[in-house]
C-alpha cells in the first residue's frame, strides 16, 4: 500500500512550488493534476510511470468522486502517489475532501502546502494585503454560489479591510453589488489579476464605480483574483513587473 501525497503546485509559475513538493514529485510513480497546474511543473515528474489530467469540465461533484477514487486506486497500485494541485490544497482546492476520502479508505496521506493565488496574485500586482496604514485584515472568499446556495459576501466586505475573491470574474457585477450594499465607497479601489505569476499575467484596475465596465473592456477571463481594498492603490508605487 502506497501513500498519497497532497501537493500545492503554487499559483501557476513553476518555481513557485515548495522545495518539499518537489522533492516529492521527482520520486512520484504518477502524477494526478489539475487544470491550473503548470505543464512544465508535471514534466518535472521524472520517475512516474503515470501522468494523469483530471481537469475536464464534467460535472463538479461528480468529477470529485472520480479522482477520489482514482487516488485510493493507486495508492494501492503505486508507491508514491502525488496528487498536485494548483495554488495551496487546503485553500479552496478541496483538499480537505481528498483527505476525507483517503482516511476513510485507510491510506496514508501527507498534505504539502502551496503559495496559493489568493496571495501570489496580489503580491506580483504590487499590491500588499495589509499596510500598516490601510489594512489590518483579509477575507479571502469565494465569488460564485454553491449550487442551491445564495452567494452573501455582505459580511465579508463589512468585516475585512481587504477582500480578496477567488473564482469571482463571471459574477462580478453582483460582487460588485454586494460590496456597494455593504457600504463601500464607489471609489474603493478594484484590481483583477489575470493568470498571475504566469507570461500572460494581466492586471485591470478601477473602482467599484467602473471596474465591471473595465472588464468588459479587456475581456477578462479566468483564472482571475479580484482584490478590493485601498492597498490597491499601493499598486502605483509598489508594481513591480
Ligand atoms: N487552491 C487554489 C485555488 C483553487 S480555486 C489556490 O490556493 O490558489 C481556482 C481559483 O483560483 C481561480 O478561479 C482563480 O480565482 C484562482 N487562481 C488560481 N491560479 C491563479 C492564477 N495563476 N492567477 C489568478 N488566479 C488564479
Amino acid at each position: 500500500m502506497g501513500k498519497v501525497y497532497i501537493v500545492g503546485a503554487g499559483p501557476g509559475d513553476p518555481e513557485l512550488i515548495t522545495l518539499k513538493g518537489l522533492n516529492i514529485l521527482r520520486k512520484a510513480d504518477v502524477v494526478i493534476y489539475d487544470r491550473l497546474v503548470s505543464e512544465d511543473l508535471v514534466a518535472m515528474a521524472v520517475n512516474a510511470k503515470e501522468l494523469i489530467y483530471m481537469g475536464k469540465h464534467v460535472g463538479e461533484s461528480e468529477r470529485q468522486k472520480e479522482i477520489n477514487k482514482l487516488l485510493i486506486e493507486k495508492a494501492r497500485q503505486y508507491e508514491v502517489v502525488v496528487r498536485l494541485k494548483n495554488g495551496d490544497p487546503f485553500v479552496f482546492g478541496r483538499g480537505g475532501e481528498e483527505c476525507e476520502a483517503l482516511r476513510d479508505a485507510g491510506i496514508e496521506y501527507e498534505v504539502i502546502p502551496g503559495i496559493s493565488s489568493a496571495l501570489a496574485a496580489p503580491l506580483y500586482a504590487g499590491i500588499p494585503l495589509t499596510h500598516r496604514n490601510f489594512s489590518s485584515s483579509v477575507t479571502i472568499t469565494v465569488g460564485h454560489r454553491k449550487e442551491g446556495k445564495e452567494l452573501d459576501l455582505k459580511r465579508a466586505f463589512r468585516s475585512a479591510d481587504t477582500v480578496v475573491v477567488l473564482m469571482g470574474v463571471s459574477n462580478l457585477a453582483e460582487i460588485v453589488k454586494q460590496a456597494m450594499e455593504a457600504g463601500l465607497s464607489t471609489k474603493t479601489p478594484v484590481a483583477i489579476i489575470e493568470r498571475a505569476t504566469t507570461r500572460e499575467q494581466r492586471v485591470i484596475t478601477g473602482t467599484l464605480e467602473d471596474i465591471v465596465k473595465r472588464a468588459e473592456e479587456e475581456k477578462v477571463s479566468p483564472p482571475a483574483v479580484i482584490v478590493f481594498g485601498n492597498v490597491v492603490r499601493m499598486r502605483e508605487k509598489l508594481r513591480w513587473i
